[in-house]
């Protein structure tokens, strides 16, 4: 079909959409009952659709936009880009200036073992890239018996097959292909409420990170190549450790001698106030991923950071890998995440959100727990989590086909707000540069969402 744009009203683009565009992780069956959406203009914390509606953005789309939308700056930074150098490969022996100078630059933000940067487009690509690192690292070290990989229940790593493998949310598993792939284990994930309640935090988070040591002595250490996990899980539901757990399970990784990969794709650039989850949480991984807020959305960039160790043995034993991407270090994408880097420094932004926002921000998340819905309220810096439940007393969850957490988002947007449904917990994660008013206002609508739904 095709029609002039100028005589499309919202229905008229939504009948276009149904007929030719297939969303990621839709039911498009219910989507023909209700339409989309369809956005037109982004601006800060706010996006407006085609029928003029303004959407407070709580969720910084998907924990990407962290600067918020429309920076001239970063359109400025991908125009000059294109127009000097719009494309270049970097697979025989070329290289170009703005992928060296974002390399460097993240390296230089980073502890020091972190060391080099390989790009890709996606964070599923950066996890394939991290996962078929690490065995090629197990393979050049001569452990080829290093095979297989932990990754933790209620994980999100990414669609492709090894990332979607590594994800334990359960639908990924029966999504088609043969997932998880039979070299991905998984285990328990630090998920107080459900797994260590009546449980010190402290005490929960070494009984947790436990898991992993039950699991490589299960599968026996000299077959385990790495252990993949988030800081804190976003995709799961706001699943935040206590202090415990992460040194903990450093200290067991370097016991068994696991690789420690921390996938960073949305916690790094301030999403748990800090640069990175790892200062926040004292991780020292061999390989970290990091995506989303990278460009802030802006476009579409991954990196994987590798840490001398395995870099050592990569470039010395290993010549010619035989892996990468036609967009690996594009040079548009990577002048916008310089960019963006120099705007969230300049502008002190995260430092400011997490002198002033987070402390907001926890104080409203655990403003719920007392509400007749709520059955947790969690969060790290600016990400939070409302569980919802049946029962408070029990912790009972709604049956899936109640699709409660659902209703609780289609209130929120009633009343203007991105409120998105993990399973029944109630996400947000609002862009880096929300004020305290606009704040309190979505901390509001997100009370009268589930008032609505009670
Ligand atoms: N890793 C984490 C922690 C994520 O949350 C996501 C996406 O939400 C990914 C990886 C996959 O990133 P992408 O959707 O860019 O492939």
């Amino acid at each position: 079909m095709t029609m002039a744009e100028g005589d499309l009203d919202t229905q008229g683009w939504q009948v276009l959409d149904r007929a030719h565009y297939l969303h990621p992780f839709t039911d498009h069956a219910g989507l023909r009952q209700t339409g989309s959406r369809v956005a037109v203009r982004g601006e800060g914390i706010y996006v407006w659709d085609t029928e003029g509606k303004r959407i407070i953005d709580g969720l910084s789309g998907l924990g990407c936009v962290n600067i918020g939308y429309g920076r001239r700056e970063l359109v400025t930074a991908a125009a000059e880009q294109m127009l000097e150098l719009s494309y270049c490969q970097s697979f025989f022996k070329t290289t170009h200036r703005t992928a060296v100078r974002l390399a460097e630059k993240l390296t230089s933000m980073l502890p020091g073992h972190l060391n080099h940067v390989f790009f890709q487009s996606s964070g599923s690509e950066a996890n394939e890239t991290a996962t078929r690192l690490a065995r090629r690292y197990w393979d050049l070290e001569g452990k080829p018996g290093k095979k297989l990989f932990i990754a933790r229940e209620l994980a999100y790593h990414g669609s492709t097959h090894m990332a979607a493998s590594l994800s334990g949310i359960p639908p990924m598993h029966y999504a088609g292909g043969d997932i998880p792939l039979s070299n991905v284990h998984h285990i328990r994930t630090a998920y107080q409420y459900r797994h260590g309640a009546g449980m010190d935090a402290a005490e929960f988070g070494v009984v947790a990170a436990g898991w992993l040591e039950e699991k490589i002595l299960e599968l026996g250490a000299d077959n385990v190549a790495a252990f993949i996990a988030e800081p804190a899980q976003s995709a799961g539901g706001a699943l935040c450790p206590p202090e415990t757990y992460w040194p903990e399970i450093q200290r067991i990784c370097r016991k068994y001698d696991v690789l420690l990969i921390a996938d960073e794709v949305v916690m790094g650039f301030g999403r748990t106030g800090k640069w990175f989850g790892l200062y926040k949480y004292g991780i020292e991984p061999d390989i970290m991923q990091l995506g989303k807020g990278i460009t802030s959305g802006y476009l579409p960039l991954s990196a994987t950071v590798i840490g001398d160790r395995v870099a050592d043995t990569l470039i010395d034993k290993g010549g010619e890998w035989a892996h990468g991407y036609t967009y690996s270090g594009h040079p548009t994408c990577c002048a916008v995440a310089l960019e963006n880097i120099r705007i969230l420094d300049e502008e002190k932004i995260i430092e400011n959100a997490d002198a002033t926002l987070v402390p907001l921000f926890k104080a409203g998340i655990e403003s719920f727990a007392d509400h007749p819905l709520i059955g947790d309220a969690r969060c790290v810096g600016l990400m939070g989590g409302l569980e919802i439940v049946k029962d408070k007393k029990t912790r009972e969850s709604y049956a899936y086909e109640a699709h409660i957490g659902d209703h609780c988002s289609a209130e929120a947007l009633k009343r203007g707000l991105a409120f998105r449904a993990n399973g029944d917990t109630m996400s947000l994660m609002p862009p880096l540069i929300t004020t305290p008013d606009q704040l309190a206002e979505i901390f509001a609508i997100a009370r009268e969402a589930l008032d609505a739904t009670a």
